[in-house]
């Protein structure tokens, strides 16, 4: 993991956020290659999910929403964490980890599953004499601490109200499922996909970019009609199953990186029947990547029957009023990031000759569409006759594909940093190019160099990258 963070860093993937100022806890920016790699993320996402299906519709709901809509979805009274505060150094702790460390590091205790009662959790903390790891201090009672980021709104004291920054986006499709349909006239099945941030004010975030109080989010709401059976949500269901499956390994996951975890009942989230997490074996340990859940008709009956808006949906052919129940694919685009960029993270050892040692190669395999540089302009020396030519052909060629420019440190260095970026291809200009009119195209992968003339690059490198 600490190789990843650090070339993160040093080549402008990821930084940490307010870092002249000492940071701010668990916050990150993303560099210049770190937004390249987001946008063709969330590019990627919604052609696929979004503008190349006929049953999708796209939304932008506001960030900062009514409170009603809070505590209509449950979120205000059931949104919360079990959380313990050191009598001493008033440090924060999730209850529910501490009995999950002890045991892990106690693995002879007899001890049920750990579950968020705070009844439970505090007799464990007792019995167990779990202390504040880091002063030793006696830990307070267990309390329900709620996650939704809170804010204030208004000029005046005395008339600001206080709201919540959304701790999902799903609860912005739901409350415009009215418009949406009154607008666009979509009949049963379809989804509704949204990208945009959320905000969760976590006890313990960590895990690099894995958890944040602020992320973002690509989720679908599919709405389908009322199941007289179960196979009928289950072969939607089934459905989004494969569709999440492909883009993992779109992205450039492979399949034994990832295991479905099927959510016991008494852990499901109090608005679903049925859900799946797609973990990933991260550095840092197996972890939820992706979820699906079958959410019934849970959130549009309590909008319907909170808000007094009619939010049923009327089958014309049948004349039957109901409301749609929901399968919701969510894809978190932070963990996205994360788990391409594991997945890409490769080490190899080369030789380039007999008298030359061996060294380590890193190079980031990310699928060509992923990559946030796509070609390398590299002119095999500064002088003039041939950086003009290279630059010359650097602008032509990034009229089409993201390009980098470079003319520092010698070629092999050069190719290195290219490979740390995962740039599928580099372009170098040498001598003779200036009179066969050609370059020399490296292949990141293979490290193969092919001769090609600059009248044929444009074209060669499309077919090359659209592999
Ligand atoms: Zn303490």
């Amino acid at each position: 993991m600490e190789k990843i963070i650090s070339l993160a860093k040093q080549r402008g993937f990821i930084f940490p956020g307010s870092e002249i100022y000492g940071g701010l806890q668990n916050a990150w920016d993303f560099g210049p290659l770190g937004t390249e790699l987001k946008n063709n993320i969330k590019a990627a996402w919604w052609k696929r999910f979004v503008s190349r299906r006929g049953d999708m519709v796209g939304l932008e709901a506001a960030l900062l929403m009514n409170t009603k809509v809070w505590e209509a979805s449950g979120h205000v009274s059931n949104f919360s964490d079990p959380l313990v505060e050191c009598e001493k150094c008033h440090h924060r702790f999730r209850a529910d980890h501490i009995v999950e460390k002890y045991l892990k590091d106690n693995p002879d205790t007899i001890h049920e599953a750990v579950s968020a009662d705070l009844v439970k959790l505090s007799r464990d903390i007792e019995s167990f004499h779990i202390n504040c790891s880091d002063c030793g201090g006696k830990l307070m009672s267990p309390q329900q601490f709620n996650l939704m980021l809170k804010t204030s709104l208004g000029a005046t004291a005395d008339k600001t109200s206080d709201v919540y920054f959304r701790p999902e986006t799903a609860q912005g499709m739901f409350v415009n499922f009215k418009n949406i349909i009154d607008s666009t006239r979509k009949k049963l099945p379809f989804g509704i996909a949204q990208i945009g941030k959320a905000f969760r004010n976590e006890i313990t975030p960590g895990n690099y970019i894995f958890r944040t109080r602020e992320f973002e989010q690509m989720e679908i709401e599919y709405f389908i009609s009322l199941p007289k059976k179960d196979a009928d949500w289950e072969r939607v269901f089934e459905e989004w199953r494969k569709e999440m499956h492909e883009w993992m390994s779109y992205l450039g996951i492979k399949p034994d990186e990832v295991h479905e975890l099927d959510v016991p009942k008494e852990d499901l989230a109090h608005y679903s029947k049925k859900t799946i997490d797609f973990e990933y074996d991260f550095p840092f340990g197996r972890k939820e990547l992706y979820g699906l859940a079958y959410r019934t008709d849970f959130d549009l009956r309590n909008h319907g029957e909170k808000s007094g808006a009619n939010l049923k949906y009327k089958d014309n052919e049948t004349g039957e009023e109901y409301y749609p129940h929901v399968i919701e694919p969510t894809f978190g685009v932070e963990r996205s990031v994360l788990a391409a960029m594991c997945s890409a993270y490769t080490e190899e050892t080369v030789g380039n000759s007999d008298e030359e040692e061996s060294e380590t190669r890193i190079v980031m395999k990310f699928p060509s569409w992923l990559a946030p540089v796509k070609v390398a302009v590299l002119p095999l020396s500064k002088k003039d006759e041939l950086s003009s030519v290279a630059r010359k052909l650097a602008d032509d060629l990034r009229t089409e594909f993201t390009t980098d420019y470079d003319e520092t440190q010698s070629i092999g260095k050069r190719y290195r940093r290219q490979d740390e970026i995962g740039t599928p291809y580099c372009v170098t200009v040498d001598f003779d190019s200036l009179n066969d009119n050609a370059v020399t195209v490296r292949d990141r992968d293979t490290m193969k160099q092919e001769r090609i003339a600059i009248s044929d690059l444009k074209k060669y490198l499309s077919e090359k990258l659209a592999e």
